[in-house]
Protein backbone atom coordinates (compact mmCIF):
# COMPACT_ATOMS: atom_id res chain seq x y z
CA UNK A 1 0.00 0.00 0.00
CA UNK A 2 1.59 3.56 -0.95
CA UNK A 3 2.50 5.68 2.14
CA UNK A 4 0.47 9.07 1.49
CA UNK A 5 3.17 10.92 3.73
CA UNK A 6 5.97 9.88 1.94
CA UNK A 7 4.65 10.33 -1.57
CA UNK A 8 3.62 13.82 -0.20
CA UNK A 9 7.18 14.32 0.62
CA UNK A 10 8.46 13.32 -2.91
CA UNK A 11 5.95 15.18 -4.69
CA UNK A 12 7.21 18.01 -2.71
CA UNK A 13 10.91 17.82 -3.21
CA UNK A 14 10.06 17.51 -6.69
CA UNK A 15 8.54 20.47 -7.32
CA UNK A 16 10.95 22.34 -5.52
CA UNK A 17 13.82 21.08 -7.51
CA UNK A 18 13.48 23.86 -10.64
CA UNK A 19 13.33 21.71 -14.36
CA UNK A 20 11.90 24.17 -16.88
CA UNK A 21 12.42 22.63 -19.94
CA UNK A 22 15.76 22.22 -20.97
CA UNK A 23 16.92 22.31 -17.34
CA UNK A 24 16.31 18.97 -16.25
CA UNK A 25 19.52 17.95 -15.05
CA UNK A 26 19.13 18.20 -11.77
CA UNK A 27 15.66 16.78 -11.32
CA UNK A 28 16.78 13.99 -13.27
CA UNK A 29 19.47 13.40 -10.66
CA UNK A 30 17.40 12.98 -7.99
CA UNK A 31 14.65 10.71 -9.63
CA UNK A 32 17.86 8.54 -11.17
CA UNK A 33 18.72 8.47 -7.40
CA UNK A 34 15.53 7.12 -6.40
CA UNK A 35 15.15 4.77 -8.94
CA UNK A 36 18.46 3.08 -8.76
CA UNK A 37 17.77 2.92 -4.52
CA UNK A 38 14.39 0.16 -5.17
CA UNK A 39 16.85 -1.64 -7.33
CA UNK A 40 16.42 -0.76 -11.19
CA UNK A 41 19.14 -0.29 -14.08
CA UNK A 42 18.94 3.14 -14.85
CA UNK A 43 19.91 4.01 -18.39
CA UNK A 44 19.84 7.51 -20.07
CA UNK A 45 20.07 8.02 -24.16
CA UNK A 46 21.59 10.41 -25.63
CA UNK A 47 19.00 12.88 -25.74
CA UNK A 48 18.86 12.83 -21.80
CA UNK A 49 15.64 10.80 -21.10
CA UNK A 50 16.15 8.17 -18.13
CA UNK A 51 14.97 4.41 -19.06
CA UNK A 52 14.83 3.10 -15.86
CA UNK A 53 14.18 -0.83 -15.92
CA UNK A 54 13.27 -3.17 -12.89
CA UNK A 55 13.53 -6.78 -13.37
CA UNK A 56 10.26 -8.96 -12.12
CA UNK A 57 10.28 -10.43 -9.35
CA UNK A 58 9.59 -14.48 -8.37
CA UNK A 59 8.08 -16.54 -11.65
CA UNK A 60 6.81 -13.33 -12.93
CA UNK A 61 10.10 -12.09 -14.46
CA UNK A 62 9.77 -13.39 -18.11
CA UNK A 63 6.28 -11.82 -18.32
CA UNK A 64 5.95 -8.60 -20.94
CA UNK A 65 7.40 -6.04 -18.72
CA UNK A 66 4.90 -2.47 -18.52
CA UNK A 67 5.89 1.03 -19.07
CA UNK A 68 4.86 3.41 -16.61
CA UNK A 69 5.77 7.46 -17.87
CA UNK A 70 6.04 10.82 -17.32
CA UNK A 71 8.08 14.03 -17.85
CA UNK A 72 10.82 15.61 -16.36
CA UNK A 73 10.14 19.34 -17.32
CA UNK A 74 7.87 22.09 -16.67
CA UNK A 75 6.41 25.16 -18.05
CA UNK A 76 7.39 28.81 -17.40
CA UNK A 77 6.97 30.58 -14.68
CA UNK A 78 8.64 27.78 -12.90
CA UNK A 79 11.30 28.75 -10.78
CA UNK A 80 11.55 28.58 -7.33
CA UNK A 81 8.31 27.23 -6.92
CA UNK A 82 6.91 27.59 -3.29
CA UNK A 83 4.09 25.13 -3.13
CA UNK A 84 1.46 25.57 -0.35
CA UNK A 85 -0.47 23.45 1.54
CA UNK A 86 -4.31 24.30 2.56
CA UNK A 87 -5.39 23.98 5.66
CA UNK A 88 -7.61 20.99 4.22
CA UNK A 89 -4.63 19.10 3.93
CA UNK A 90 -5.83 18.23 0.54
CA UNK A 91 -4.68 20.54 -2.11
CA UNK A 92 -1.12 22.02 -3.41
CA UNK A 93 -0.89 25.07 -4.91
CA UNK A 94 1.92 27.11 -6.02
CA UNK A 95 2.08 31.02 -3.95
CA UNK A 96 0.05 32.44 -7.32
CA UNK A 97 3.63 33.88 -9.21
CA UNK A 98 4.80 30.79 -10.62
CA UNK A 99 2.80 27.30 -11.49
CA UNK A 100 3.01 24.54 -9.08
CA UNK A 101 4.51 22.21 -11.49
CA UNK A 102 1.94 19.41 -10.60
CA UNK A 103 2.16 18.55 -14.47
CA UNK A 104 3.94 16.43 -14.47
CA UNK A 105 5.77 16.34 -10.78
CA UNK A 106 2.70 14.42 -9.67
CA UNK A 107 2.84 11.47 -12.15
CA UNK A 108 6.93 11.37 -11.19
CA UNK A 109 5.86 11.16 -7.83
CA UNK A 110 2.97 8.98 -8.05
CA UNK A 111 5.63 6.38 -10.58
CA UNK A 112 8.45 6.37 -7.76
CA UNK A 113 5.57 5.78 -4.87
CA UNK A 114 3.83 3.43 -6.60
CA UNK A 115 6.78 1.33 -7.53
CA UNK A 116 8.94 2.16 -3.84
CA UNK A 117 5.22 0.70 -2.64
CA UNK A 118 5.43 -2.48 -4.71
CA UNK A 119 9.39 -3.22 -4.08
CA UNK A 120 8.21 -3.18 -0.11
CA UNK A 121 5.29 -5.15 -0.42
CA UNK A 122 7.31 -8.23 -1.84
CA UNK A 123 4.58 -9.37 -3.99
CA UNK A 124 5.66 -10.55 -7.28
CA UNK A 125 6.11 -8.05 -9.46
CA UNK A 126 6.25 -8.31 -13.22
CA UNK A 127 9.08 -6.07 -14.91
CA UNK A 128 8.85 -2.45 -15.67
CA UNK A 129 9.92 -0.24 -17.27
CA UNK A 130 10.09 3.60 -16.38
CA UNK A 131 10.64 6.31 -19.02
CA UNK A 132 11.15 9.85 -17.92
CA UNK A 133 11.29 12.54 -20.90
CA UNK A 134 12.99 15.51 -21.07
CA UNK A 135 11.44 18.38 -23.07
CA UNK A 136 8.13 17.14 -23.56
CA UNK A 137 6.27 20.81 -23.10
CA UNK A 138 6.48 22.90 -26.40
CA UNK A 139 6.55 19.98 -28.65
CA UNK A 140 7.70 16.57 -27.63
CA UNK A 141 11.21 16.84 -27.95
CA UNK A 142 12.48 14.20 -25.53
CA UNK A 143 10.02 11.67 -26.51
CA UNK A 144 10.38 12.59 -30.45
CA UNK A 145 14.48 11.90 -29.84
CA UNK A 146 13.80 8.77 -27.55
CA UNK A 147 16.56 5.65 -28.01
CA UNK A 148 13.48 3.51 -28.32
CA UNK A 149 16.33 0.12 -28.92
CA UNK A 150 15.91 0.61 -24.74
CA UNK A 151 12.63 0.58 -24.20
CA UNK A 152 10.84 -3.17 -25.04
CA UNK A 153 7.44 -2.96 -22.91
CA UNK A 154 4.34 -2.81 -25.63
CA UNK A 155 1.86 -1.55 -22.78
CA UNK A 156 1.91 1.18 -19.92
CA UNK A 157 0.75 4.46 -18.85
CA UNK A 158 1.49 7.97 -19.38
CA UNK A 159 1.20 9.58 -15.95
CA UNK A 160 0.44 13.07 -17.52
CA UNK A 161 -3.26 13.57 -17.42
CA UNK A 162 -5.71 16.34 -16.21
CA UNK A 163 -8.32 15.15 -13.14
CA UNK A 164 -8.31 11.82 -11.33
CA UNK A 165 -6.44 8.83 -12.34
CA UNK A 166 -9.88 7.24 -13.40
CA UNK A 167 -9.25 9.32 -16.53
CA UNK A 168 -8.36 7.51 -19.12
CA UNK A 169 -7.17 9.16 -22.25
CA UNK A 170 -8.21 6.94 -25.18
CA UNK A 171 -7.53 9.04 -28.38
CA UNK A 172 -5.54 12.20 -29.00
CA UNK A 173 -4.97 14.45 -31.91
CA UNK A 174 -2.56 14.24 -34.91
CA UNK A 175 -0.65 18.24 -35.25
CA UNK A 176 0.78 19.64 -38.18
CA UNK A 177 3.08 22.51 -37.67
CA UNK A 178 2.27 25.68 -40.19
CA UNK A 179 5.06 28.35 -40.64
CA UNK A 180 5.26 30.77 -43.25
CA UNK A 181 8.08 33.30 -43.91
CA UNK A 182 6.88 35.98 -46.42
CA UNK A 183 8.56 38.65 -48.16
CA UNK A 184 6.94 41.38 -49.87
CA UNK A 185 9.06 44.82 -50.99
CA UNK A 186 10.25 47.47 -48.79
CA UNK A 187 9.10 51.24 -49.29
CA UNK A 188 9.09 54.67 -48.04
CA UNK A 189 5.54 54.75 -47.27
CA UNK A 190 4.79 58.50 -47.78
CA UNK A 191 7.22 59.59 -51.14
CA UNK A 192 6.68 55.77 -52.98
CA UNK A 193 3.89 53.43 -51.23
CA UNK A 194 3.12 52.37 -54.82
CA UNK A 195 6.60 50.72 -55.14
CA UNK A 196 5.89 48.54 -51.75
CA UNK A 197 4.57 45.27 -51.36
CA UNK A 198 3.26 45.33 -47.77
CA UNK A 199 4.16 41.31 -46.34
CA UNK A 200 1.62 42.31 -43.38
CA UNK A 201 -1.37 42.80 -46.13
CA UNK A 202 0.07 39.10 -47.60
CA UNK A 203 -0.04 37.60 -44.17
CA UNK A 204 -3.55 39.09 -43.94
CA UNK A 205 -4.90 38.16 -46.82
CA UNK A 206 -3.91 34.48 -46.41
CA UNK A 207 -5.37 34.57 -42.79
CA UNK A 208 -8.61 35.65 -44.07
CA UNK A 209 -8.71 32.61 -46.17
CA UNK A 210 -8.02 29.97 -43.70
CA UNK A 211 -10.45 27.46 -41.88
CA UNK A 212 -9.42 28.32 -38.25
CA UNK A 213 -11.01 27.39 -34.67
CA UNK A 214 -13.19 24.77 -34.64
CA UNK A 215 -13.02 23.35 -37.85
CA UNK A 216 -14.94 19.82 -36.82
CA UNK A 217 -15.87 18.05 -34.08
CA UNK A 218 -12.15 16.19 -34.90
CA UNK A 219 -10.06 18.98 -35.86
CA UNK A 220 -8.95 22.59 -34.56
CA UNK A 221 -6.65 24.74 -36.04
CA UNK A 222 -4.86 28.48 -34.84
CA UNK A 223 -2.27 30.61 -36.12
CA UNK A 224 -1.30 31.74 -33.08
CA UNK A 225 1.67 34.57 -34.10
CA UNK A 226 1.69 36.81 -36.55
CA UNK A 227 4.66 39.38 -37.08
CA UNK A 228 5.88 41.75 -38.71
CA UNK A 229 6.85 45.37 -39.83
CA UNK A 230 9.77 47.83 -38.89
CA UNK A 231 8.95 51.15 -38.95
CA UNK A 232 5.28 53.41 -39.25
CA UNK A 233 7.31 55.03 -42.21
CA UNK A 234 8.32 51.94 -43.88
CA UNK A 235 5.85 49.42 -46.22
CA UNK A 236 6.36 45.98 -44.29
CA UNK A 237 8.61 44.08 -46.28
CA UNK A 238 8.92 40.97 -43.78
CA UNK A 239 6.14 39.26 -42.08
CA UNK A 240 5.92 35.76 -40.30
CA UNK A 241 3.02 33.21 -39.13
CA UNK A 242 3.07 30.53 -37.10
CA UNK A 243 0.25 28.22 -36.06
CA UNK A 244 -0.90 24.41 -36.21
CA UNK A 245 -4.02 22.25 -37.04
CA UNK A 246 -4.70 19.53 -34.98
CA UNK A 247 -7.16 16.92 -35.53
CA UNK A 248 -7.80 13.21 -34.31
CA UNK A 249 -8.38 11.60 -37.83
CA UNK A 250 -5.56 11.79 -39.63
CA UNK A 251 -7.42 11.70 -43.52
CA UNK A 252 -9.12 14.78 -42.39
CA UNK A 253 -5.76 16.88 -41.08
CA UNK A 254 -4.23 15.30 -44.04
CA UNK A 255 -7.07 17.51 -46.23
CA UNK A 256 -7.16 20.95 -44.02
CA UNK A 257 -3.46 20.61 -44.65
CA UNK A 258 -4.33 20.91 -48.51
CA UNK A 259 -6.78 23.29 -47.90
CA UNK A 260 -4.16 25.32 -45.87
CA UNK A 261 -1.60 25.25 -48.89
CA UNK A 262 -4.19 26.05 -51.51
CA UNK A 263 -4.93 29.56 -49.31
CA UNK A 264 -1.40 30.07 -49.61
CA UNK A 265 -0.95 29.37 -53.35
CA UNK A 266 -3.80 31.64 -54.23
CA UNK A 267 -2.80 34.61 -52.33
CA UNK A 268 0.70 34.12 -53.80
CA UNK A 269 -0.99 34.33 -57.00
CA UNK A 270 -2.10 37.55 -55.95
CA UNK A 271 1.02 39.03 -55.13
CA UNK A 272 3.66 37.80 -57.97
CA UNK A 273 6.10 40.43 -56.64
CA UNK A 274 6.03 38.69 -52.89
CA UNK A 275 7.62 35.47 -51.76
CA UNK A 276 6.21 33.13 -49.53
CA UNK A 277 8.04 30.43 -47.80
CA UNK A 278 5.06 28.00 -46.65
CA UNK A 279 6.81 24.85 -44.40
CA UNK A 280 3.79 22.14 -42.88
CA UNK A 281 5.48 19.22 -41.14
CA UNK A 282 3.45 16.67 -38.61
CA UNK A 283 4.75 17.30 -34.93
CA UNK A 284 2.73 14.12 -33.77
CA UNK A 285 0.29 11.40 -35.58
CA UNK A 286 -2.59 10.51 -33.70
CA UNK A 287 -3.81 7.65 -32.09
CA UNK A 288 -7.26 6.39 -30.57
CA UNK A 289 -7.82 2.69 -28.71
CA UNK A 290 -11.14 0.93 -29.60
CA UNK A 291 -13.00 -0.13 -26.06
CA UNK A 292 -11.84 -3.66 -26.08
CA UNK A 293 -7.83 -2.89 -26.33
CA UNK A 294 -5.65 -4.79 -24.38
CA UNK A 295 -3.84 -1.87 -22.66
CA UNK A 296 -7.57 -0.05 -21.89
CA UNK A 297 -8.73 -3.31 -20.09
CA UNK A 298 -5.64 -3.76 -17.84
CA UNK A 299 -5.50 0.01 -17.21
CA UNK A 300 -9.70 -0.05 -16.61
CA UNK A 301 -8.72 -3.24 -14.29
CA UNK A 302 -6.19 -1.45 -12.14
CA UNK A 303 -8.40 1.22 -11.84
CA UNK A 304 -11.31 -0.72 -10.48
CA UNK A 305 -8.97 -2.79 -8.34
CA UNK A 306 -8.30 0.47 -6.78
CA UNK A 307 -12.08 0.90 -5.94
CA UNK A 308 -12.50 3.54 -8.70
CA UNK A 309 -14.80 3.58 -12.08
CA UNK A 310 -12.69 3.96 -14.93
CA UNK A 311 -13.90 6.27 -17.19
CA UNK A 312 -12.62 7.05 -21.02
CA UNK A 313 -11.88 10.19 -23.05
CA UNK A 314 -10.49 12.12 -25.99
CA UNK A 315 -8.25 14.78 -25.65
CA UNK A 316 -7.36 17.44 -27.87
CA UNK A 317 -3.75 18.01 -27.03
CA UNK A 318 -1.24 15.79 -27.46
CA UNK A 319 1.57 14.01 -25.13
CA UNK A 320 4.55 11.86 -24.88
CA UNK A 321 1.36 9.02 -25.51
CA UNK A 322 1.15 10.20 -29.31
CA UNK A 323 5.31 9.39 -30.33
CA UNK A 324 4.56 6.04 -27.98
CA UNK A 325 1.61 4.73 -30.18
CA UNK A 326 4.43 5.40 -33.58
CA UNK A 327 6.95 2.97 -31.75
CA UNK A 328 4.72 0.37 -31.19
CA UNK A 329 3.75 1.13 -27.45
CA UNK A 330 -0.11 1.58 -26.38
CA UNK A 331 0.89 4.05 -23.12
CA UNK A 332 -2.44 5.66 -22.43
CA UNK A 333 -2.36 8.39 -20.43
CA UNK A 334 -4.40 8.86 -16.96
CA UNK A 335 -5.27 11.94 -15.03
CA UNK A 336 -2.48 12.85 -12.08
CA UNK A 337 -4.81 14.47 -9.76
CA UNK A 338 -3.42 17.59 -10.95
CA UNK A 339 -5.76 20.82 -12.25
CA UNK A 340 -5.41 24.17 -14.22
CA UNK A 341 -1.98 22.55 -16.34
CA UNK A 342 -0.14 25.86 -17.38
CA UNK A 343 -1.48 28.21 -15.01
CA UNK A 344 -0.44 30.08 -11.80
CA UNK A 345 -3.96 28.66 -10.58
CA UNK A 346 -2.58 25.02 -11.14
CA UNK A 347 -3.23 22.91 -7.78
CA UNK A 348 -2.91 19.19 -7.39
CA UNK A 349 -5.17 17.06 -5.15
CA UNK A 350 -3.19 14.91 -2.59
CA UNK A 351 -6.09 11.95 -2.46
CA UNK A 352 -6.48 11.66 -6.01
CA UNK A 353 -2.20 11.98 -6.54
CA UNK A 354 -2.21 9.06 -3.94
CA UNK A 355 -5.04 6.86 -6.18
CA UNK A 356 -2.80 7.18 -8.60
CA UNK A 357 0.07 5.48 -6.77
CA UNK A 358 -2.18 2.57 -5.85
CA UNK A 359 -3.04 2.51 -9.66
CA UNK A 360 0.34 2.48 -10.39
CA UNK A 361 1.16 -0.21 -7.88
CA UNK A 362 -1.86 -2.15 -9.10
CA UNK A 363 -0.31 -1.96 -12.89
CA UNK A 364 2.84 -3.59 -11.59
CA UNK A 365 1.47 -6.40 -9.71
CA UNK A 366 1.58 -9.53 -11.64
CA UNK A 367 -1.50 -11.41 -12.29
ZN1 LIG B 1 2.50 17.43 -18.85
Amino acid sequence: MPDRQRLTQTLMELIRIDSPTGEEDAIDAHLSNLLANLGAVVRHDDYGNLVATLAGSDGSASQPPVMLSAHMDTVEPGRGIKPILDPDGETLRSDGTTILGGDCKAGLAIVVEGLTSAVEAGTPRRPVQVVFSRAEEGGLNGARNLDFSLVHAETGIVFDGEGPVSRICVGAPAQNIVQANITGVAAHAGLEPENGVSALLVAANILTRLPLGRIDEETTSNIGLLQGGLKRNIVPEHAYLDGELRSRNQAKLDNYTAEFERAFDQVASMYPLASIDLNIWSQYRAYSVSQDHPSLTLISRCVDASGLTPSTETTGGGSDANVFFEHGIAALPVGIGVRDFHTTRETANLSEIFDGARVCEALVAAE
